[in-house]
């Protein structure tokens, strides 16, 4: 099917894509494809061919119908290097096992290099090495009710800045327009929130300066409220918030926001 032109898309920054490789020692095959709206996937170049007999034997490089080869891995290009980091990324696997995942599909110049860096930046991957963990992770008791344990986290979109309210418990988001991200613009829309749905038990948030000012953290003991503070880029602590970001991204996307 993929041969068929007409289903080609062209590469676009703005679009999700995904890499699909399948090798064997007869063949090769790999496709990058953007995911459409409807959830579909478009190929962008492919290659799909079985391997000669020197192939089989020699690590080379080869073009195959605009997508670059070495041995069996897929020379990735520039543009798509960042992206797929953090594909790689996605399970906090550590240095060793992401750069084994790595090896088996793609290459590109320094590809350890730039795993080694990020796994180094991130502190869930951090947790998975035998060292002693700096922070530990939060094992969140499962919500059993609306309101028992919310949080909440900041995103941008276009420009703009939203407050992203996330129930643990029912998974109900609500998304709130703010001009800017300072700690009293942020009391202003829980206060609003608290008025509409009532104060939860617990709000959690990354210990951004707007979470951890005296008046942020006034707010909160006088609405009564437990708040926790997890690191930023947490995905383990705070996963909840950045799950609702993404959702709210893709809804904005897709309704043309
Ligand atoms: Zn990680």
């Amino acid at each position: 099917m993929i041969t068929e032109s007409k289903l080609l898309v062209f590469y676009d920054s703005k679009k999700p894509f995904r890499l699909s490789c399948d090798s064997s020692a007869y063949g090769v095959g790999a496709v990058i494809s953007h995911v459409m709206k409807d959830g579909s996937e478009r190929p962008i170049p492919f290659a799909s061919r079985t391997l000669s007999e020197t192939e089989r034997r020699r690590n080379e490089l080869t073009l195959e119908k605009g997508l670059l080869l070495w041995g069996m891995r897929v020379v990735i290009p520039d543009k798509f290097r960042g992206r797929l980091l953090l594909e790689l990324h996605d399970e906090h696997l550590g240095t060793s096992r992401t750069k084994a995942l790595a090896r088996g599909y793609l290459w590109w110049p320094y590809l350890d290099r730039d795993i080694e860096d990020m796994v180094e930046r991130c502190s869930a991957c951090a947790s998975t090495r035998n060292t002693p963990k700096e922070s530990p992770l939060h094992p969140w008791i499962w919500a059993s009710r609306p309101g028992q344990r919310v949080h909440i986290d900041y995103t941008e979109y276009k420009g703009q800045s939203f407050l992203v309210i996330i129930d643990s418990f029912s998974k109900w988001l609500k998304v709130m327009q703010v001009k800017s991200t300072t700690s009293s613009n942020t009391i202003e829309k829980l206060r609003t929130w608290f008025a509409s749905v009532g104060i939860p038990e617990e709000i959690v948030s990354d210990n951004g300066p707007k979470f951890t000012s005296c008046e942020f953290q006034d707010f909160m003991k006088h609405s009564g409220v437990k708040h926790t503070l997890v690191p930023p880029y947490h995905p383990q602590s705070n996963g909840l918030a950045e799950r609702g970001v993404q959702i709210l991204k893709k809804s904005m996307k897709e309704a043309r926001f």
